[in-house]
C-alpha cells in the first residue's frame, strides 16, 4: 500500500484517513441504498471503526429508516450533510462511502450484493462475485479480513 486512504465531505469541514486497507468493499445494489444515495448503487469501504483516524470535523449520527423495521444510523458533515460512512448492526465497524475518497479509484467492490434491485441499465463485470440478496463473508472474505473480523468479535471466535 502506497500512501493511505483519504477522504472527507464536499464543503471539506470532514477529514478522515482509513489506516489500513478495509477489510471488504461491498457494492449494494438494494432499494435503501439507492433512496439513501439517490443513485443506482453505494459502494461501501468495510472497515474497523478504529482504524478510521478522523482528521477533522465531527461527523454527525442521523439515524435513518431502512426498511420496514430496520434502521441504520448514517454519519454525515453537520455543515454540508455528506454522507460519509454509516454504521448497520456491528458498533466496531463502519461502512465508508468510498465515494468520498479523494480518489475512489483506490477500492473496487469485492462483491456485488441485492442485485435483485439492480438498475437493469447497469451490466456488472463477471469477475466480481454477486448475489441476488446477501452472501455468507466466510467463502469470500480473504483470510486476514476474517481474522480481523474476529479479533473485533473478541475471544468467542478467536483461534
Ligand atoms: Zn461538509
Ligand atoms: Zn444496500
Amino acid at each position: 500500500m502506497s500512501t493511505a486512504l483519504e477522504g472527507g465531505c464536499a464543503c471539506g469541514e470532514i477529514r478522515f484517513r482509513l489506516t489500513s486497507e478495509p477489510l471488504f468493499v461491498h457494492c449494494c445494489h438494494c432499494l435503501n441504498c439507492q433512496r439513501q444515495t439517490g443513485s443506482a448503487f453505494v459502494i461501501n469501504a468495510i472497515i474497523e471503526t478504529d482504524r478510521i483516524e478522523l482528521l477533522a470535523g465531527e461527523p454527525r449520527p442521523v439515524d435513518v429508516p431502512r426498511g420496514k423495521t430496520g434502521k441504520q444510523r448514517i454519519f454525515r458533515c453537520a455543515t454540508c450533510q455528506v454522507a460519509v460512512f454509516s454504521r448497520y448492526t456491528r458498533a466496531s465497524t463502519r461502512f465508508v462511502r468510498a465515494g468520498t475518497l479523494d480518489d475512489p479509484s483506490r477500492v473496487a467492490p469485492d462483491v456485488h450484493i441485492y442485485t435483485r434491485s439492480k438498475l437493469p441499465w447497469v451490466t456488472l463485470p463477471d469477475s466480481v462475485p454477486a448475489f441476488t440478496t446477501y452472501y455468507d463473508p466466510k467463502e469470500l472474505w480473504p483470510a486476514a479480513s476474517l481474522e480481523r473480523l474476529a479479533a473485533l468479535r473478541g475471544s468467542k471466535a478467536r483461534r
